[in-house]
């Protein structure tokens, strides 16, 4: 990348809350149900019909707000946004707009380098749309003979959060998303699945000459739905506004539609400014006044969040360590063997990688008889330790029978087996003295057969080599 040239990101991320009921009606949130199943009055906008404001969804969006170290207002009001388009029945979407819920708070994103403080501008509580399905081959608007509207979706609550344009690089931004999502799944908020839409988010990016300070035109890439095609995507715009300033060009604001493998973001559609909207007070609501005592007792709830424990385990390990170990969901099963005696850095070498490769959940392990076997993992043959790891999370798992198949690496019990193989074969052994080394094999298998295979055969190697040499 060009030295002179800074980029400026900021995120709008759309987390979709694992309430119950829908944001404005009594109608279940949730996946799975056949189209158009999940619907009622209100969330169908038939007239006459009002809406009631989800208790528990404002208690979550607090909650969150209170993790992002944001100041949760005495009075937020909920707004209406208007717009038209078929996945909207009311022809307006209620949101938050001047007074949301949360605003200016920050979370520190950790790096090798130290934190990153993102700041966050606003978190604010709206309903989703419907869901438009495309009826052709693709799955996408382009090319579709039809279009059907699937409103199960249509009110479900969403969570929208803003971040200050502090990014500025990609990989800084990926880092915030997967923070952001670790932090809303240990919340119990949202299952925050991308691939199921629960969690979706749209970049901002601009260039300006660095050390400027200026703000520059910025586009918007839309349909981002893995971190890597965020930062991908990112990556992508930053090179292309650098291309056209330094070709003497102007950078259009517009939106710009990521699709993954090819080279281009197609623009959609030219931004629309925020009073094409005509926002104004929703007057089927009344402004909601989180009482101080609930912040609270919210506040109480929220235990260590991710970015805290990944500052406090590469206190121990290296920062590369302590963000596999959080990232992953592994960190609670690490202390825990750490707590019962395991090497810190042992226990986060199998638990990042044997452990993972055997798909176990942490959550089932028994962290006692784990640690038993990481503190012998070098004298237990792989296969066993490997079977030992699928095995962790089942009732009754045991460290014992694995701990028995601990290998012979001891040369007191190893060399009279050598002896009595290699005085077995004399004239192979006789071979081997005049240069047949490929007969080291030979012997060394009878080794592993005599042993059970309980022998380390590397050991096996050199003691066998050393007797036949008779060295
Ligand atoms: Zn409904």
């Amino acid at each position: 990348m060009s030295e002179t040239w800074e980029p400026v990101i900021g995120l709008e991320i759309h987390v979709q809350l694992k309430t119950e009921t829908k944001m404005f009606c009594r109608c279940r949130n949730g996946f799975g149900g056949g189209p158009n199943t999940q619907t009622c009055p209100v969330c169908l906008a038939f007239p006459g019909a009002l809406p009631v404001p989800n208790r528990r969804a404002i208690e979550e969006a607090i909650k969150l707000g209170l993790a992002l170290d944001c100041t949760i207002a005495a009075r937020a009001v909920f707004h209406r946004k208007n717009y038209f388009y078929p996945d909207n029945p009311k022809a307006y979407q209620i949101s938050q707009y001047d007074e949301p819920l949360c605003s200016n708070g920050r979370l520190a994103v950790p790096t090798a380098d130290g934190d990153v403080t993102i700041g966050i501008t606003r978190a604010h509580l709206e309903e989703d749309a419907a869901k438009n399905v495309h009826v052709a081959a693709s799955g996408r608007l382009h090319g579709a003979t039809a279009t059907l509207v699937d409103f199960n979706r249509c009110g479900t609550p969403l969570i929208e959060i803003v971040t200050e344009p502090d990014i500025h690089d990609a990989d800084t931004a990926k880092r915030f998303l997967q923070l952001l999502r670790q932090t809303v799944v240990e919340l119990d908020l949202s299952d925050a699945e991308l691939e199921k839409g629960s969690m979706r988010f749209d970049v901002n990016v601009s260039v300006r000459p660095a050390g400027s300070g200026e703000l520059r035109t910025r586009t918007e890439l839309k349909n981002m739905n893995s971190f890597n095609f965020a930062a991908k995507g990112i990556e992508r715009e930053i090179a292309r506004q650098i291309g056209i300033y330094e070709a003497g060009g102007e950078v259009q604001q517009e939106t710009l539609h990521f699709v993954p493998g090819e080279e281009d973001s197609p623009p959609i559609r030219s931004k629309e400014e925020a009073q094409d909207y005509r926002y104004f007070p929703e007057p089927d609501l009344v402004p909601v006044h989180p009482p101080a005592a609930l912040v609270e007792r919210l506040r109480a709830e929220i235990g260590e969040l991710p970015g805290a424990r990944i500052g406090r385990i590469a206190d121990t390990l290296s920062f590369y360590d302590a963000d596999v170990l959080v990232t992953g969901g592994l960190d609670r099963l690490w202390s825990a063997l750490v707590g019962a005696g395991a090497d810190a850095k042992e226990a986060a070498n199998v638990l990042s990688n044997q452990f993972v490769a055997a798909g176990v959940d942490p959550g089932t392990v028994n962290a006692a008889e784990l640690a038993k076997l990481v503190a012998a993992r070098a004298e237990i043959p792989r296969a066993a330790f490997d079977e030992a790891l699928s095995k962790a999370g089942d009732a009754g798992f045991a460290a014992g029978p694995y701990l028995e198949q601990k290998l012979v690496a001891d040369a007191g019990e190893l060399d009279p087996v050598i002896e009595r193989v290699i005085a077995a074969s004399p004239g192979q052994a006789e071979q081997f003295r005049s240069g047949k080394e490929g007969l080291l094999g030979f012997f060394v298998g009878q080794v592993m057969k005599e042993t059970g295979g309980k022998a380390d055969p590397r050991i096996v190697n050199e003691r066998v080599r050393a007797k036949l040499s008779g060295t």
